[in-house]
C-alpha cells in the first residue's frame, strides 16, 4: 500500500503517554458499549472484563499536530485521505464535508464523550464528541488475534471508524434505533455493513484523489477483505462460544462484511451503500 508521500493535515489528538485522569464511576465501560461504534462486536466476557477495570478515566486533552512516530503519521495521513474522498462525495451533491473532531491515539484506556474508551474494545466512533479512538497496539491484535497483517488491513479499520462519522454526519447512525441494535437484520448490522462498504469507497477514490500518494492495489483490497473477514461476527461467536447465534449479531457476518467492502470498493460510490433498503444483507 503507498501513502507515505500523501497528504498529513494533522488531525490527531496525541494523549499516548499521558496517565488517565483519575474520577469517574466504573460503569463507563457499558455506557460505551452502548452509545460507541466499534469495528468488531464485543463478547460478554470483554465487556464483563471492561466494567470491572478501575474506574473511567475522564476526559483528558492530548497534543494536536502532526505525529512524528511513523504510527502516528500513518494514522494522519489514513485520516487526511479519507477527508479528501468524503470532502470530493459531499461536493459531489453540493454538500460540505466536515472531518471528525480528531482521531485520538492513546494507551489503554481514556475518556470519551461516550464513556471510558477502552482498548479491550478495539477501535471505535464516539458521536457524542465526534471522534475515533484508537490504541494503536490493536494492530498487533489485528494481525495476532485476528490474522489480519499488512497496512491496507489496519486502514480498513480505520476508514471503517472515519464511515460511522459519515453516518453521523448524514443522518444515517439515528436510523439504527428504529431498527434494533441485535440480531442479523438489525439496524445496528446495517450500519456496519454501511461503514464497511463507505471504508470501500475510500479504498476505490484514494488514489486519484491524493494523485496517486495514497493508493491500494489489488493485493492491498484482499488485505482489507481479509481484515473485514475476520471481524465478522459468525467468525468471532465461533471464536469465543464454539457456535454462531445470529440473533446476537451486531456487525454482520465475514460474508456480508467483505461483500459490502467490495461493493464500495468496486464501485467507489456510496449511493450503492444502502444497506437499510437493501433487501439482500
Ligand atoms: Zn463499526
Amino acid at each position: 500500500m503507498r501513502w507515505r508521500g500523501g497528504r498529513r493535515s494533522g488531525n490527531i489528538e496525541d494523549r499516548r503517554g499521558m496517565a488517565p485522569v483519575a474520577g469517574g464511576i466504573g460503569v463507563g465501560g457499558v455506557v460505551l458499549a452502548l452509545t460507541g461504534y466499534f469495528v468488531f462486536g464485543i463478547s460478554p466476557q470483554d465487556t464483563l472484563s471492561v466494567v470491572n477495570s478501575a474506574g473511567a478515566p475522564a476526559q483528558a486533552v492530548g497534543e494536536r499536530g502532526i505525529p512524528d512516530d511513523e504510527g502516528g503519521q500513518f494514522v494522519d495521513v489514513i485520516e487526511t485521505s479519507s477527508a479528501d474522498v468524503w470532502t470530493q462525495v459531499f461536493a459531489e451533491r453540493g454538500q460540505r464535508y466536515e472531518p471528525p473532531a480528531a482521531v485520538v491515539l492513546y494507551d489503554q484506556a481514556t475518556g470519551t464523550g461516550c464513556g471510558s474508551g477502552q482498548a479491550a474494545m478495539g477501535p471505535f466512533y464516539c458521536p457524542a464528541d465526534r471522534k475515533v479512538y484508537l490504541d494503536l497496539s490493536f494492530w498487533q491484535e489485528l494481525s495476532g488475534r485476528f490474522g489480519a497483517e499488512g497496512e491496507a488491513a489496519r486502514a480498513y479499520v480505520i476508514a471503517h471508524e472515519i464511515g460511522h462519522h459519515v453516518q453521523n454526519l448524514t443522518g444515517q447512525m439515528r436510523r439504527v434505533d428504529a431498527m434494533g441494535r441485535q440480531g442479523a437484520e438489525s439496524g445496528a448490522v446495517r450500519l456496519e455493513l454501511q461503514a464497511d462498504c463507505y471504508a470501500g469507497v475510500w479504498a476505490a477514490r484514494a488514489d486519484e484523489v491524493s494523485g496517486g500518494a495514497v493508493a491500494l492495489g489489488p493485493d492491498d483490497i484482499a488485505q482489507g477483505l481479509g481484515a473485514a473477514a475476520a471481524v465478522g461476527d459468525d467468525t468471532l461467536q465461533r471464536q469465543s462460544r464454539g457456535r454462531v447465534v445470529p440473533d446476537a449479531f451486531t456487525h454482520g457476518s465475514s460474508e456480508q462484511r467483505m461483500r459490502w467492502f467490495r461493493v464500495g470498493a468496486e464501485t467507489g460510490d456510496p449511493q450503492a451503500c444502502d444497506t437499510f433498503s437493501a433487501g439482500r444483507l
